[in-house]
């Protein structure tokens, strides 16, 4: 079997790849370890920015999403007894769009059904080959059989623990990490949204934020100790923690129920350079994480996948191969950017374990300078919308 593009992974950077390449007419096949019905219920992201939304939207994948969403022109902060809005809207330009990660799952996988695209889920055992050979190939084994595909390119998309990046040499591939301190438990629940719009609260119990997915379903996390055991965490002892920790008249509104879902992710900031090896090309997080606090993830992601796009049709209509040389380079200066920003936004809205009485001293004094500046309130606002992509 000879194909132009194998895709690892089918979460949204997988997908999305399929999706533009096969509008273009390119072949892609998809490679994915995990079942459909799993896929379709994995609760991770939900706030997207509009430049993701407009490139959903490009390639005929946003009808749903431009129905359901949600959307923000602020977000507020909360600390020391304060409330800060940051007016997104009026001081960037731009708002955001709730619209939950699991949707956009479905919303991608049932565009693909409905256009027949190969997707091979559960497939085990992938294993890359021949990266910088002209035929790189792909391995799998699916019900015991071994299948091997030939392609002209492999595109690296399954996530922080795929094989892709695992498959790159380790002399040519340079990683840069920060892991936090801490994790963020989050609870689903079928309940009214506390407010409507963000809040992120920094307490001095620890980090909180009150999101949502729906005007029914709200998202809440608690910062937690890295090391805590989600079984010691019921509902109840959530509500109870999480209204501690919000401004009293938030505490007082929040209406509780039974979580739908729970779980502990650990805060990590994580790139490796570059993102190109022979054939290979990685996107999203196989690439590079942040950590959840600035909602750049997915939002990264797409960015990637839409270079890499652009890059692979470039290639095929007319034999360009300079966007797929500079793809790395184009993504990363992006990427990095957004990694800063996630790791600021971690800073200023966690409590660190660790800090001196002078880093807390600073960290509210950070605070109450976003409070009082315009100019601050703006660089945060330019960043949490999105910065531009380089055209
Ligand atoms: C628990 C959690 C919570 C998060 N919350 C937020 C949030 O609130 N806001 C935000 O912006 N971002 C959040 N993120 C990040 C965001 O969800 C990711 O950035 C996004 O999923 C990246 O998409 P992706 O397609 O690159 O990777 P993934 O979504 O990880 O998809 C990779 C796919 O590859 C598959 N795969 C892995 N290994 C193999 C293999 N060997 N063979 C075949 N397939 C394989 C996986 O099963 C998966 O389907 C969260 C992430 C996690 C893990």
């Amino acid at each position: 079997m000879h194909i132009q593009v194998a895709i690892i992974g089918a979460g949204p950077a997988g997908l999305l790849l399929a999706r533009v390449l096969e509008l273009a007419g390119i072949e892609t096949a998809v490679l994915e370890r995990r079942t459909p019905d799993y896929l379709r219920q994995r609760i991770r992201a939900g706030l997207l920015e509009q430049g993701t939304v407009d490139f959903l939207s490009e390639v005929g994948v946003a009808a749903r999403l431009k129905r359901e969403r949600l959307i923000h022109q602020g977000v507020k902060l909360a600390f020391g007894g304060k409330r800060v809005r940051i007016d997104l809207e009026g001081l960037a330009g731009r708002a955001v769009s709730i619209y939950g990660q699991a949707e956009i799952q479905k919303d991608l996988m049932d565009a693909h059904a409905g256009a027949g695209t190969t997707i091979i889920y559960e497939a085990q055992d992938v294993s890359l080959h021949g990266l910088t050979d002209s035929t790189p190939r792909v391995r799998y084994r699916q019900n015991g059989l071994t299948h091997e595909m030939a392609c002209d390119f492999i595109a690296g998309c399954d996530g922080f623990h795929g094989v892709s990046r695992q498959a790159i040499p380790q002399e040519v591939i340079s990683t840069y990490e920060r892991v936090y301190p801490f994790a963020w438990l989050g609870l689903l629940s079928d309940t009214r949204p506390v407010n409507d719009e963000l809040i992120y609260v920094n307490h001095e119990r620890g980090f909180a934020l009150c999101t949502m997915r729906s005007r029914t379903r709200s998202r809440y996390y608690l910062q937690v100790s890295a090391h805590e055991d989600i079984e010691d965490w019921s509902d109840d002892r959530f509500w109870t923690e999480l209204k501690r920790r919000l401004p009293r008249d938030a505490a007082r509104g929040l209406e509780t129920g039974p979580s739908i879902e729970k779980s502990i992710a650990p805060l990590r900031s994580f790139v490796a350079e570059p993102l190109r090896y022979g054939r290979l090309f990685l996107a999203g997080d196989a690439a590079h994480i942040v950590p959840p606090t600035g909602a750049k993830g997915l939002n990264l992601a797409v960015a990637d996948v839409r270079y890499l796009s652009r890059a692979l049709i470039a290639y095929y209509r007319s034999g360009r191969t300079d966007l797929t040389d500079a793809y790395s380079e184009t993504c990363l200066a992006r990427v990095w950017k957004a990694q800063r920003f996630s790791w600021w936004m971690t800073n200023l809205t966690h409590r660190f374990p660790e800090a001196s009485p002078f880093e807390r001293r600073a960290q509210a004094a950070e605070l109450a300078y976003l409070e009082g500046s315009r100019a601050a309130q703006t660089v945060l606002a330019e960043n949490y919308v999105g910065l531009p992509l380089s055209e």
